[in-house]
């Protein structure tokens, strides 16, 4: 087969990469492993990046989550929970009754990746469901995708496998960096009690799970997602059982009694989370651009990637368009696409793993919680971030730190 563009990985990044080179008029191939609808372990929460990113693609889309409610739960706030057990809960809106819908929504993953999967353009993507590369061989003149059934050439490769992607080993020199990796465990349970109302999700630094941090995230149908993510060089380090540690928070006199009725309704499943912590890690190379998980931009404190898979994709096919019309698919051209991702992220994940590194400092969150638990003002500051994606940057901002202390 032949082809201009190549996408291996039909996930969020790859899916968002297809959508934009349809849009762009550009034919492509996309070859996915698994079939359709395929299961991902995650915690399923759709953050007002991905919403965001839905709304641009088209605005209809988003209203059609609002009305699929058997598989989209609508999220309107987040809490949070120190280590000394101080709750907090914040908005994600500052006016909800003014919301044409909620700001995040979570969703099975084996829900919302299919339904984003039927949105490629068949038009334009030819898509090989079932179908695992197995070699990547990258020349001159062009790449060459190997398959067991069919090998492809195309003029460029988008590499959205996912975590341990080939491309990124074979080419972008990528190996397992444990202080920027986090593994995390996935469970649904049934009948976790005092769900709050409005599908806030639950992030829980509870003094157990750190550094990292336990969650309980609604699902529809009265379903939960629970689990637990953990900085991959503490779990080896002290090797700890994340298995067990997410079952005695489970024990934990905080949750016990929430869980009483609870059952377990999946296996406990485990899967890695490559974090953006790692300062402008090369994400391109000669005919090859790397999005998603295969490009590590997981956010390194919230552990939120669907947004960022979905982002890179965008300026992936953003960068393809423009090395078609030039013909120019070489290091220093495609590198233009590493400088506009850091543009627009990296301040984000720098903050982001600036924060991960104080989680282990439990004194500093527990400060932290009781002090904007005291300060309607901070909360709504903080919940106007939320609010507006842009705001977002103003948590690069050190000024914006000098306030909180001294608010
Ligand atoms: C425990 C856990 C909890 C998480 N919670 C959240 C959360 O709540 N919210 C959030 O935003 N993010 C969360 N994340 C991160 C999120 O899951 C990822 O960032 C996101 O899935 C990245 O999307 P992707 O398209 O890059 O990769 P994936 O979703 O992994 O998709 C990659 C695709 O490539 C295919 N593939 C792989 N290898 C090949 C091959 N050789 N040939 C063909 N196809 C191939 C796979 O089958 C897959 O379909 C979590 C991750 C984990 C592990």
């Amino acid at each position: 087969m032949q082809t201009d563009v190549v996408i291996i990985g039909a996930g969020p990044a790859g899916c968002s990469a297809s959508i934009y080179l349809s849009q762009f008029g550009i034919p492509h191939i996309v070859v996915e492993k698994d079939v359709y609808p395929r299961d991902k372990v995650c915690g399923d929460a759709l953050s007002g990046k991905v919403i965001n990113q839905l709304k641009k693609l088209k605005p209809e889309w988003v209203s059609e989550l609002k009305e699929f409610s058997e598989a989209f739960t609508p999220s309107w706030g987040v809490v949070f929970s120190a280590p000394d057990g101080n709750d907090i809960a914040i908005p994600f809106k500052h006016k909800p009754s003014e919301a044409e819908h909620s700001p995040g929504f979570i969703s099975k993953r084996i829900d919302y990746d299919n339904w984003l999967f039927q949105k490629l353009d068949t038009n334009y993507a030819t898509v090989l469901q079932n179908t695992e590369v197995r070699d990547v061989e990258i020349q001159t003149n062009g790449v060459t995708v190997t398959c067991a059934s069919t090998t492809i050439k195309a003029k460029l490769v988008i590499s959205a496998e996912g975590t341990r992607a080939l491309v990124a080993k074979k080419y972008g020199g990528y190996e397992m960096e444990r202080q920027h990796h986090c593994a995390g465990l996935r469970a649904y349970y049934d009948g976790v009690t005092d769900l709050h109302p409005e599908g806030f999700i639950e992030l829980h630094f509870v003094k157990e799970s750190l550094p990292g941090y336990f969650w309980i995230f609604p699902l529809p149908n009265g379903q939960a997602n629970v689990g637990i993510g953990m900085l991959s060089k503490y779990v080896s380090k002290n090797k700890v059982n994340l298995k067990k540690l997410m079952l005695e928070v489970i024990e934990s006199p905080k949750f016990k009694e929430r869980f009483k009725n609870a059952t377990l309704q999946s296996k406990i499943l485990g899967w890695g989370l490559p974090l953006g912590s790692k300062k402008n890690r090369p994400i391109s190379g000669e005919r090859f651009l790397l999005v998603g998980d295969a490009a590590s931009v997981i956010d390194p404190f919230t552990g939120e990637g669907i947004g960022n898979a979905m982002f890179t994709g965008k300026w992936a096919a953003e960068q393809a368009r423009d090395s078609l019309a030039s013909g120019d698919f070489g290091r220093a051209t495609l590198e233009q696409y590493d400088k506009t991702v850091y543009k627009k992220i990296g301040g984000e994940l720098r903050v982001s793993a600036v924060m991960q590194r104080l989680i282990k400092y439990p004194w500093l969150f527990n400060w932290m919680i009781r002090k904007i638990k005291r300060n309607p003002e901070l909360r709504e500051t903080i919940t106007f971030m939320f609010d507006d994606v842009d705001l977002r940057k103003k948590f690069t901002s050190p000024m914006f730190y000098l306030r909180v202390l001294f608010k």
